[in-house]
């Protein structure tokens, strides 16, 4: 299959695994792997948060009930929220998530907007497991890609050791702890890891939740671009 697809395979065996309630996928784009986490019937909330509202209204309508979940309603409750807005900023409705995923989503982000993506996402949101993925730049020579990323929006490429500095650091910053793996095997005998790097990030405690410390970000900025409740 192709590597988004082993991504979102990776990501819905992960919840199958731990049965969060409440997913946000940041970077969402076009709403494929929401869709697709729309099917784990432990999950009662999923959220999607996109800096770019074209591109999360590209598939949008995909999210909405089928005919068949109005005659066969299930009881699970389930809402489904697509959100504009930055994962540099901090916004209260991202908080109490149990998962967030971050798939392809690091590597898009301005050295300003990385400097403050752990403080939000780890920090801020404080989820009990997040899961980044990133492209692994030593698999790229196995690409034959002419240019320098695998995408002319990437604003770096990470090998394997630069991403899991960059993890470890961050992990430990915020009290989780991390471990790596990757989807998209290299070919047989060479060692250059996954094509797609994986961290899986498991917060320590329990409750990371001083309600305090939150007060001051009690605005809303993100903005609500889609709502539906099953
Ligand atoms: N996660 C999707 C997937 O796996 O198919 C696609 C990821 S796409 C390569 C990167 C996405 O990140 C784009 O949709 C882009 O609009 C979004 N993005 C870039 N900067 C962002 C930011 N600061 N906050 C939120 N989303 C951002």
């Amino acid at each position: 299959p192709p590597l988004y697809k082993q991504r979102y395979h990776f990501i819905k065996q992960l919840v199958n695994k731990h049965k969060p309630k409440k997913v946000a996928d940041l970077g969402c784009a076009d709403c494929r792997l929401l869709w697709m986490l729309k099917f784990c019937n432990c999950i009662e909330e999923l959220v999607g948060l996109d800096i770019s509202e074209e591109v999360m209204k590209e598939n949008m309508y995909m999210l909405s009930p089928l005919p068949s979940d109005y005659l066969q309603p299930s009881e699970r409750q389930l809402t489904v929220t697509l959100l504009q807005g930055s994962v540099a900023q901090k916004d209260p409705c991202m908080l109490g998530f149990d998962m967030v995923t971050c798939i392809e989503l690091i590597e898009h982000l301005e050295a300003k907007d990385l400097e403050k993506f752990p403080e939000v996402v780890f920090g801020f949101m404080s989820p009990a497991m997040i899961v980044i993925s990133t492209p692994n730049s030593e698999f790229n020579y196995l690409l034959q890609t002419v240019s320098l990323f695998r995408h002319p929006d990437h604003k770096f490429e990470w090998n394997r050791t630069q991403f899991q500095n960059w993890a470890v650091e961050v992990a430990a910053r915020y009290d989780y702890t991390v471990e790596f793996t990757g989807v998209g095997e290299p070919p047989h005998g060479k060692d250059v890891g996954f094509c797609t790097q994986i961290g899986v990030f498991v917060r320590k405690k329990l409750r990371n939740v001083e309600p305090d410390r939150f007060e001051e970000y009690q605005r809303r900025v993100y903005t609500t671009v889609f709502k539906i409740i099953y």
